[in-house]
Formats: structure tokens, sequence, C-alpha cells
């Protein structure tokens, strides 16, 4: 499906923007704007500001701009037809199709696997009512149906074949097999993964069901949980279980995070709507921006065990870059389903009033297993807590907890801080020397081939003059020859024979030696839409200088003008960019 012209206009007027990010960041109002921290950067104090009249928004911070399509086309890496259906069914923009226009092309593979995930869930839901076992058990596990509506949960009924169900739904074999639900049996058919297991559907942060979770309830073989294959539209490092519900209360609530999907459909169920859950995996940097963009804070609240515990350890790091403060509970209970079961909403929410920092946590569990006057057991402590106050950037926090642990040590703290700093990480820098170079190769490399082309194949000369300026080439010598280009009609040595300065002739004469033609012509469009591409970007940094030069001034009515025109002409230059 391809998007009409029409609707993509009606889009970008539609003023929801603020609506749009406040389900992304916690935006306050400030003045005529709306501010908030930044999704694309990590900072402390909010310098990313939405403009609701303008329908745009800009980060003071680190210059990421654009309207409400650009931002969803950033936030959940998606395409611009994607973004455009997202903002229109929103603000119940009807979706007009258009066979003609390039730029509206939807992933409509795309389209087909959350349309058949949401058919399957919801078949899931009608089998699950009518399985007294599988129900049996959900209510063993303490939910109410309530709870089991709220989640769609639902149950793969065995000796069904799904793959033949989805057929008659007109679901062709090849988008089965994308799906993720099935594997290829001996018989190499589609069989379905899910079979005879409990199904936690699992949605995205829109609301989409996107894959399933599976859980065996049974004396059976085989793992307890098994996920959906993971495909275009389920990637675990992006999702975050019950994402998509606790996101109404996280601007207002720290995050609580669980292991499993039970634990966060109980939770749910008791009144703690901020619970979301991992995949079954350690926490990736993509779900901590996600819960970084609504709240400072996270509870963790995994199992007692030691995959659990381990868990939390990974974790740590990775919330400290992100700057979100990380606090531990500790659960006598196997895990926070089993805990809510036995001891109820105020006993968890007492535990939510103990939890414990990061630091606090780790220094408690090594003294329970080191006797902390015994003078060989200091190291031993100290290693335990040591990887925790490596990763903490926070001066302030980092020399409290270096004065509390030596204070409880008895040590030097200034030996202490000592031995922290020198075992921290530093970032090297090579990496991006080298990718400098590389781009700037890369350009001159562009700038050469379009010289060369151009002066032997006057179709192509035509094809550059059509969009050629000035500053498109930045190197002496090509600036000269595109004047050159632009007044002559001839071509190879009866160019040469044009050019009367010797060392330019030189140059050009060595360039057309050593660049090797490209009869598709596909190249050259590709080196000048590099070089353009550049030339934007150029522009696009003057703009942001000007810009952060504005944002040091005093607002006045004239400020705040230039400052708006200037968005806006940055907002031009990269929808340029993008065509
Ligand atoms: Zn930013």
């Amino acid at each position: 499906m391809r998007i009409s012209q029409e609707t993509i206009s009606q889009v970008k007027a539609y003023k929801g923007i603020v609506e749009i990010i406040s389900s992304y960041i916690t935006l306050k109002k400030r003045g005529r704007h709306f501010i908030g921290l930044c999704p694309f950067h990590s900072e402390r104090t909010p310098s990313f500001t939405v403009s609701q009249d303008k329908n745009l928004f800009y980060c003071f911070g680190c210059q990421e701009s654009g309207d409400s399509i650009s931002f969803l086309m950033k936030m959940d890496h998606i395409g611009f037809a994607e973004a455009v259906q997202v903002i229109a069914k929103k603000a119940n923009i009807p979706i007009i199709e258009d066979q003609h226009h390039y730029q509206g092309i939807v992933e409509s593979e795309k389209e087909a696997l959350f349309k058949l995930q949401f058919e399957v869930r919801e078949y899931f839901k009608q089998a699950l009512q009518q399985s007294p076992l599988a129900l049996e058990y959900l209510y063993s596990r303490g939910l109410t149906q309530e709870t089991i509506a709220h989640f769609h949960l639902g149950f793969s009924p065995p000796r069904v074949d799904l793959s033949q169900q989805l057929k008659k739904m007109g679901f062709s074999i090849e988008i089965q097999k994308k799906s993720g639900l099935f594997y290829l049996d001996q018989m190499n058919q589609l069989s379905n993964r899910f079979s005879n297991r409990i199904i936690f559907p699992i949605l995205d942060h829109l609301g989409r069901t996107c894959g399933f979770g599976g859980r065996l309830f049974q004396t059976q073989s085989g793992a307890k949980y098994i996920n959906s294959e993971e495909n275009d539209i389920f990637n675990k490092r992006r999702i975050l279980y019950g994402f998509n519900l606790a996101k109404k209360v996280l601007s207002k609530t720290p995050a609580i995070l669980v292991e499993g999907y039970l634990d966060v459909i109980l939770l749910h169920q008791y009144g703690f709507s901020q619970a979301v859950a991992t995949m079954g995996t350690a926490v990736s940097s993509e779900q901590v921006q996600r819960l970084k963009n609504m709240t400072q804070t996270v509870y963790m609240a995994m199992d007692n065990d030691d995959a659990g515990q381990s868990a939390i350890e990974k974790s740590y790091d990775i919330f400290r870059r992100y700057q979100m403060m990380m606090y531990v509970l500790s659960l006598q209970k196997k895990d926070p389903a089993d805990f809510l079961k036995s001891f109820g909403k105020d006993a968890f929410a007492d535990l939510l009033q103990e939890a414990m920092p990061m630091v606090t946590f780790l220094l408690n569990r090594a003294l329970s297993k080191y006797e902390v006057s015994r003078l060989e057991n200091i190291e031993k402590i100290l290693s335990e807590v040591l990887p925790a106050l490596q990763v903490e950037t926070d001066v302030i926090l980092l020399d409290k907890y270096v004065s509390d642990i030596s204070k409880l040590l008895g040590i030097n703290s200034e030996l202490l801080m000592a031995k922290i700093k020198k075992s921290r990480y530093t970032p090297n820098s090579v990496i991006s020397t080298i990718y400098s170079n590389t781009k700037k190769s890369k350009l001159v490399l562009a700038e050469e081939f379009l010289i060369s082309e151009s002066v032997s194949n006057l179709e192509r000369r035509k094809q550059l003059l059509a969009t050629y300026t000035e500053n498109l080439f930045f190197s002496e010598n090509a600036k000269r020859l595109g004047t050159y280009l632009s007044n002559s009609l001839q071509t190879n040595q009866d160019f040469l024979l044009e050019i009367d300065d010797h060392a330019l002739k030189s140059y050009l004469s060595k360039l057309m030696l050593e660049t090797e033609s490209d009869a598709s012509g596909l190249a050259f469009v590709e080196c000048l839409k590099t070089l353009k591409s550049y030339q934007l970007d150029q522009r696009i940094d003057d703009i942001k200088k000007q810009l952060a030069k504005i944002e040091k001034q005093e607002k006045t009515r004239e400020v705040e003008e230039a400052l708006i025109s200037l968005m806006i002409e940055l907002q031009a230059l990269k929808e340029q960019k993008n065509i």
C-alpha cells in the first residue's frame, strides 16, 4: 500500500506533537513550549523542546530536531510510511491510498504480520475459554477473569492445524513462515511451536500484538517458557512486556522491573501497574532508554535465585549509563508473583519502601557472606562492591558511597577513591578518528568521480549542472573545474584543451586516468547524492550553531521568532535530505 500525498499533508498538519511525544517522554509546559529530558541523548536537565503550534521539536543538547513524523521514525526505528500511519490512526485521519507516489511506500509485509498476530491472539483467547484445564491453571496462579481479559491471555490447543486455520483466514504460507509462530517439521510442514501452551500475547509500546510467550502448565517435556522467533516486528531487545500499559503511569511513578510475564500480570492486578519485564534476557540499552524517557528510577524485583541476582548485577552498569537510579528489592519468596500471592499488596508496598540502592545492596550481600572484622575479608568485600562504584559517574553520589563504605570497613576513603579511579574504563577515541577519515575520503572520491564522468559524458554533465551550486565541491581544483564544466560543451581531450592552467590540467588528467567509468549511471547518482547530503549537513550544522548562540540570549520576541524560523529551515533541510 502507498499513502497518498493528501493523507501525508493532513498528518503533517495535525497539531498533536505534544500528545504524541508525551507517550514516550515526560513533558512539562514551560512558557509557550513544552520541555523534557531528551530521548536521543543522555542528560540531567531538560533541553528537549517541543512547540505545539509549529509542530516541531528541537534539542538544545544534541541538536536533534524534526516534526512528529520524524520523531516516531527515530524513536521506533520505523519508516516514513509507518510513522504516518501511526499518527493517522491516532488522529482519526483516513488513510487514502495512492498508486503513484513513491514516498508513501508502506512495508506491507509488516502490516500483514501485525494483522496475523492479532488474529492468532483472538483465536487463542477463544480457545482458552474452551479449555477448563488451562483456565484452572491461571486461576490457581491467582489471576482473575478480568486480568486474563486485560492481558489477552489465551491457550494454544493441541491437535489443531494452526497453519491451516490461518490459510482459511487468508494468510499466505510465506507470511506464516515469517510470523515466528511455526517451525518446519520432518514433513516440511509448518508446525505450531506453541501447541498445548498457555499463551501470553506480547504487545509493543503502541499496543500492537507483535509476538507470543507460551508456558507449559501440565507435566510435559520441553522448555517451561518459549517465545516467538524474532522477526521484523518482534525484537526482544526493543520490547518490554507490559510497557504499553505501564507507560500511562510511568511519568508519575518509578518503574518496577521483573523477570516474568506472570510477575507483571499479578503486579498490575494488585495495583502496581508500573511493572514491566524484559523478554527473558538481560536488560538492553533500548529497553533502558524506553524507561528513561518516562521515569528516572527503577526498582528491580528479580527472582531470588542465581539467575535473578546476576541479572541485577548486569543491569546496573547500563542503568547508570543512562543516569537512572536503581533500587533492589529483597524478595523472601522465589518471585514477585509468589510473594504477592502469599503476602499481599501492602507487604509488597513495604518492600518497595525498604528497597536499597544498588551499592548498599551489594555491600549488604557481601557483609552477610564475609565477617567484616577479619582483615583478610576487606579485599573480598571490596571486590564485590567495586564494579558498581566504577561505573558511577555522579561525583556526589560516588563521594557519599566512598565515605560510607570506608567508615564501615575502617579504611582510608582517599585510598578507596584512588582504587576506583585506577580501574575505571576509559573510552577510546580511535574509532571516531577513523570514522571521520573515511567520511572525508568518501567525499573526495565522490567529487572526483562526478568530475571525471561529466568531462567524458554530456548527459551526466547535464545531470550535474541541473542542481550544481558552487559549494557542492569543496576542493579548490574541483570548484574551478565546476566553473569550466558549466561553460563548456566539449568532452575529454577537447575539454582539457580549454583549460589554460597547467596544474589544473594535470590534476584533471590524473583524475580521468584513475577513475573507472560506470555506464549504468547509478554510481553517478549515488555520488551526487553523497555530496548534496554533505552540503545540506554543512548548512544544518551552520544553523545549529546559530541556534546554540540564540539559546544563550535573553528570550525577547525577536529572538523567539528567529529561533522558530531557524528551526523551520532546519526541518525543511532535513526533509530535503530524506528525499
Ligand atoms: Zn538531545
